[in-house]
């Protein structure tokens, strides 16, 4: 009898405690920092500040989720799939929005659908996971359908407020938001809390603050808005072009960063350098170029190589070389 009772009490004590915890599937069907990176995670400080779980600032105040980001629209035109996060079944879903870049005039409507096109999956013990923002028409289930972690359920669009092609996950437990990289984390803690992704995950989604969305080369000055159309890909340098431009479009850069991107020749000779000043504040998305004019008789058939350094704090925080063979 008495055996029994401490069994059972040990039972008891022991299943809401092994049921609570809940492990994730990478929403998303693409690689982090290369084919999808993280844009925002969640904002961990109640002032107006933004204060990410490692206590940097990649986000906005009051973001509640992790946005996976895609390098520009002819990403999200391809189709990536967004998948269930969790085995669960479908607690509701939206469609019917647009894919359209937010424009001032419309912020206030449009906030109302914030969101966007989005399904919301209950997972049992409280956890439920929401996705947003996805592709108009490309929803795969309805409300009462049972998923399986992995299971593809939509794919990453542009609905609602959104200013560039992601996903928003949102992981919420008891009806809170929480964060899925920092779970339990004590307040102002900075790394503190579990990961709630799963183990093959760890390396992937390793905190990022900074990372090259875009980099290539064109033939005349570079617009964010050529990156992010994909018109910049459209037209590949040859030795009779106007001019030789190394671009980039970095995310997550921070107050201070101090960014170089140097052209080469094939010689490797430096052909030239555009330093920025040290940035004078956090930024979620910035760009830089630097190039030639074709010089008399066209450029010179060869491999041209570019480098851009971030420089933080006095130290290398992010690197990355590109080229491109000229040819007549
Ligand atoms: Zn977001």
């Amino acid at each position: 009898m008495r055996l029994g009772f401490l069994s059972l009490f040990g039972l008891t004590l022991a299943l809401p405690a092994s049921a609570q915890d809940i492990t994730l599937h990478l929403p998303v069907v693409c690689e982090i920092g290369r084919t999808c990176f993280i844009q925002k995670y969640v904002d961990h400080d109640p002032s107006p500040a933004m204060r990410d779980y490692q206590c940097g600032a990649v986000g906005e105040d009051g973001h509640d989720g992790t946005d996976f980001r895609l390098p520009n629209m002819p990403a999200q035109k391809a189709g990536i799939d967004v998948v269930a996060a969790a085995d669960g079944k479908v607690a509701s879903t939206r469609e019917g929005v647009p894919d359209a870049f937010v424009k001032e005039q419309d912020r206030e409507r449009i906030s109302q659908i914030g969101c966007g096109n989005a399904v919301v999956i209950d997972h049992g013990n409280g956890w439920r996971t929401a996705y947003c923002h996805m592709a108009k028409g490309s929803l795969t289930v309805r409300s009462g359908r049972e998923v399986k972690a992995g299971e593809k359920i939509g794919q990453i669009g542009l609905s609602g407020l959104t200013e560039f092609p992601h996903l928003h996950f949102t992981l919420i437990k008891d009806g809170k938001p929480v964060d899925p990289f920092a779970y339990g984390a004590p307040e102002k803690s900075c790394g503190g809390g579990k990961s709630l992704w799963e183990a093959s995950l760890q390396r992937a989604l390793a905190y990022q603050s900074g990372s090259v969305l875009n980099k290539g080369f064109a033939t005349g000055p570079v617009t964010m808005e050529a990156i992010e159309s994909g018109a910049v890909e459209q037209e590949t340098p040859t030795t009779r072009s106007p001019a030789l431009v190394a671009y980039i479009r970095a995310i997550g850069l921070k107050g201070g960063d101090v960014q170089t991107l140097t052209l080469f020749d094939p010689d490797g000779k430096p052909l030239a350098q555009n330093k920025a000043p040290p940035l004078d504040r956090d930024k979620a998305q910035w760009m830089a170029f630097s190039g030639v004019k074709q010089p008399q008789g066209g450029f010179r058939p060869g491999l041209y190589r570019a480098i851009y350094r971030v420089e933080r704090a006095g130290k290398p925080a992010i690197e990355q070389a590109f080229g491109i063979s000229l040819r007549p």
